[in-house]
């Protein structure tokens, strides 16, 4: 196990750290394991953060990143007032379970989900219940309807890559009145619904999305959340107590003019779609099951052949993919969409295993 050392705070030696997916040094390698998009950033998102590259970097960037949220405004057409923008979603999420989710009740999310959520509930101490999901991996609203001091799941969900249906959020919604329902919405823009538009009719709906997937900027650390005023101001406020100035000049002028570029996002969304399709036939032809994703991957299971040993096979032949332990999906690879290429590549490396 982990070192300890004399000089740690009691608490840091009981924190179970996130691992993050591997970023391999070698190059030449189709990986296809952390969700990243196969295309690069917008042409005019580069310009846009180059052009910021001067001497002005002796200051520092604006605290509110008022630019930025003007353009996430614009686009979902609602008040800046309604968004709060972070280093990367995960940061806005570490500051919602700790400015929202504090309550006398566990918060609840899936068995099957994003494996952030539990170790912010142990840096920020919030009790959780795991709800598992149904027997085609789905999340089932009904079994949200019980005390808690919030809710968190991604939609699309990771890593299965199925999505929630806007009317069953709207349920879960209203059977939840008293305490925050976060949507996690960093696949969002692969096929699913926003819940964006349920923020004006819900205030304790708080939508979370990343500029790292369908904005092919994981390199720059962008996230954004979008909900009613109040629950911005607790983000806000849990910031300015942590770091007032978590985006950098580059980060506020490449998000901002992502965000504006909405025809080059367009057309690299829809080619990720396509792909997926394609892989999904491909996965199925070699005999997998695939569920049903609205995401930037997929997630699929072979009936005879064991996750891990695939995993494992594929690595030897230059792609890497997604292996969870977790006893319920160990059985699953998570494969995320590359370029035509790359999926060629996929297919015809577990051709041979
Ligand atoms: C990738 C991902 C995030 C984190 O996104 P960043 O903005 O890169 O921090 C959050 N939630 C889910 C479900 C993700 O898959």
């Amino acid at each position: 196990e982990g070192q300890m050392s004399k000089f740690w705070s009691p608490f840091v030696k009981d924190l179970v750290p996130y691992v993050p997916g591997e970023q391999p040094k070698l190059a030449k390698l189709v990986k296809l394991n952390t969700n990243e998009n196969p295309y690069g950033p917008s042409p005019k998102a580069i310009a846009a953060m180059q052009a910021e590259v001067n001497d002005n970097l002796r200051l520092y960037p604006d605290p509110n990143s008022d630019r930025l949220k003007q353009a996430v405004a614009d686009y979902y057409g609602v008040q800046t007032a309604q968004v709060f923008v972070g280093n990367g979603s995960d940061e806005v999420l570490a500051h919602a379970f700790h400015g929202l989710f504090q309550h006398g009740q566990p918060l609840l999310f899936p068995d099957i989900s994003y494996s952030f959520y539990p170790v912010y509930c142990g840096l920020y101490g919030i009790d959780f219940v795991q709800v598992p999901l149904d027997e085609k991996f789905q999340i089932r609203v009904e079994d949200y309807v019980r005390p808690n001091g919030g809710i968190i799941f991604p939609n699309p969900n990771a890593p299965t890559g199925c999505g929630l249906a806007l009317e069953a959020i709207e349920r879960l919604l209203k059977a939840n009145p008293d305490t925050v329902v976060l949507v996690d919405e960093a696949y969002i823009d692969f096929g699913g619904e926003t819940a964006i538009s349920l923020v004006d009719k819900y205030p304790n709906l708080l939508v979370s999305q990343t500029l790292s997937k369908s904005r092919s900027l994981a390199g720059l650390r962008v996230g954004i959340a979008v909900g009613h005023p109040d629950l911005i101001e607790a983000l806000e406020r849990i910031k300015n107590s942590f770091n007032s100035y978590p985006l950098d000049r580059m980060a506020i002028a490449g998000a901002a003019a992502a965000f504006e570029d909405k025809a080059y996002f367009e057309q690299t969304c829809q080619r990720v779609i396509d792909s997926r399709d394609a892989v999904v036939s491909g996965l199925q032809t070699l005999g997998f099951e695939v569920l049903p994703s609205q995401a930037n991957f997929v997630f699929a299971r072979h009936p005879d052949k064991d996750a891990a040993t695939l995993a494992a096979g594929l690595r030897e032949q230059g792609v890497i993919v997604r292996h969870f332990k977790q006893q319920r999906i160990a059985q699953f690879l998570r494969i995320t969409i590359g370029t035509p290429e790359q999926n060629q590549a996929l297919l015809d490396a577990l051709q041979g295993l």
